[in-house]
């Protein structure tokens, strides 16, 4: 049988900000790996957007040689400690996994998280070739990049909006699925080795792209989508009515305290929506999450789902915001039903009202367009073709270049980025 990630005591989980979900030991490691058939053409690997070469890796856990196995997973993938915690595996690698028919896939994150941490990682900033990059943003795309591009020996230098580093997995995922020191460790790694970051230095303001442009030889926008859309709702600026950017920027670490026993709605059904909802729990609040389909068309991941399921948080389907309500304060939130109609789900006129102090909207992301300043294309969006621009010199990854926005993507498309600045800068 398939080994499951060990977790962490249940009644120590809902009070925790610390990671959940624990590594596994050696000898669960060598057990799982174990059973891993080594097939001939490894539907994994297809299965993982990076690509990475999961038999290969798996092979030499049983071989016992972890520092080989990290190096294996580092060709496709140099920032497996952030993929190994939150990629939705079920739709990725294991998902592909020939044991899934029988549901006894192997726990390729959970190995891959057990090679962060026990195997060690030897790369080695490459001889300078006198080029400089500049990098905007310091998510998982922006270090990804700025360790690939270090790798091949360019100077790097990383421009961050915000007073701290690592984008969404600093302040949006909460630390009870990625644990900050995994953030802190890459970042640590990253400077040893040269790579410069420059805080509180949002590009689009003093420092414009337009600068970046004549003073490096190329530029990657890694900026990534990380500002909530707003909403047309009527009493949508109700107090205790919040966007999912504001609400994870200060309270995801626990340390806001909204008052304890609060009603809390959460409209979505990602990743964030259902974060949203767990933060709510352990600052003490009843916390139901709103999702207009069902729940097998619920986009976040399955873990994630499981989770906020045994911390008490409740699901109610079928339902769209209308109109936010209440004096001055938010009272309720009243909702349109919908209906399954040959397939598709379709508003009805039925409305239910739901009682909330707190509403958090997690529907929706974009990016923040003042980035063009200072270019051509001042005032207006950026074209974005694969991982380019269509600003000569200007390349851009992560969740601003894709279609799926998840970390994993978002390294994946950090390195074919590199690689296009790289041809690029080839003949100059
Ligand atoms: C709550 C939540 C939970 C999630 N859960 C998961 C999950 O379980 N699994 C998963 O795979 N994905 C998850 N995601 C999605 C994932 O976090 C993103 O796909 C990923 O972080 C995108 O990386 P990025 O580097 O493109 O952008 P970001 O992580 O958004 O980083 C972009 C950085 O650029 C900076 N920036 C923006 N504009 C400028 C500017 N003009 N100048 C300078 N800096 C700028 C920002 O401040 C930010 O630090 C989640 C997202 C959220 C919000």
């Amino acid at each position: 049988m398939k080994i499951e990630m060990p977790l962490l005591d249940e009644k120590k989980r809902l009070n925790s900000f610390n990671e959940i979900e624990l590594g596994f030991t050696l000898e669960q490691a060598m057990q799982e790996a174990g059973r891993c058939l080594q097939c001939k053409e490894p539907l994994c690997e297809k299965g993982c957007p990076a690509n990475v070469g999961c038999k290969a890796f798996i092979e030499q856990i049983m071989l016992g040689d972890f520092d080989k196995a990290l190096e294996i997973i580092n060709e496709k993938n140099p920032l497996p400690c952030f993929t190994s915690r939150v990629c939705a595996e079920e739709n990725q690698c294991e998902g592909n996994c020939i044991l899934e028919k029988q549901g006894k896939a192997i726990a390729i994150k959970a190995l891959e998280r057990f090679v962060t941490e026990h195997g060690k990682s030897h790369w080695k900033k490459g001889k300078s070739n006198g080029k400089k990059v500049a990098i905007v943003g310091s998510g998982p795309a922006g270090m990804a990049a700025a360790l690939e591009l270090n790798k091949k020996g360019f100077e790097t230098e990383v421009f961050e909006a915000l007073p701290q580093l690592g984008g969404i997995l600093s302040w949006g995922i909460p630390g009870y699925r990625l644990g900050k020191e995994n953030v802190e460790e890459v970042l640590k790694d990253l400077k040893k080795k040269k790579v410069k970051f420059r805080t509180k230095q949002k590009i689009g303001e003093k420092n414009t792209l337009g600068d970046l442009m004549k003073n490096f030889d190329a530029v990657l926008l890694a900026i990534g989508e990380g500002r909530a859309r707003n909403i047309g709702l009527s009493g949508v600026q109700k107090e205790g009515v919040w966007y999912w950017d504001e609400f994870l920027q200060s309270f995801s670490t626990g340390q806001n305290k909204l008052g304890k026993e609060k009603k809390a709605i959460v409209i979505g059904g990602g990743n964030t929506a259902i974060d949203c909802a767990r933060v709510l729990r352990r600052i003490g609040c009843e916390a139901t999450v709103a999702y207009r389909k069902n729940m097998p068309f619920m986009p976040c991941n399955k873990s994630e789902l499981i989770h906020a399921m045994e911390e008490g948080i409740e699901f109610r389907m079928q339902l769209v915001p209308e109109a936010f309500l209440g004096e001055k304060k938010l009272e309720k939130v009243r909702f349109k039903k919908l209906e399954i109609e040959k397939e598709n789900f379709v508003e009805t006129e039925e409305k239910e009202e739901i009682t909330a102090d707190i509403c958090v909207l997690a529907i929706g992301q974009q990016y923040d367009t003042t980035i063009a300043n200072g270019t051509e294309l001042e005032g207006k969006e950026i074209k974005i073709n694969g991982n380019k621009t269509e600003l000569w010199g200007v390349f851009a990854a992560g969740d601003l270049a894709n279609d799926e926005k998840t970390v994993v993507h978002s390294i994946a498309s950090a390195r074919k980025a590199v690689e296009d600045i790289e041809k690029y800068l080839e003949g100059k």
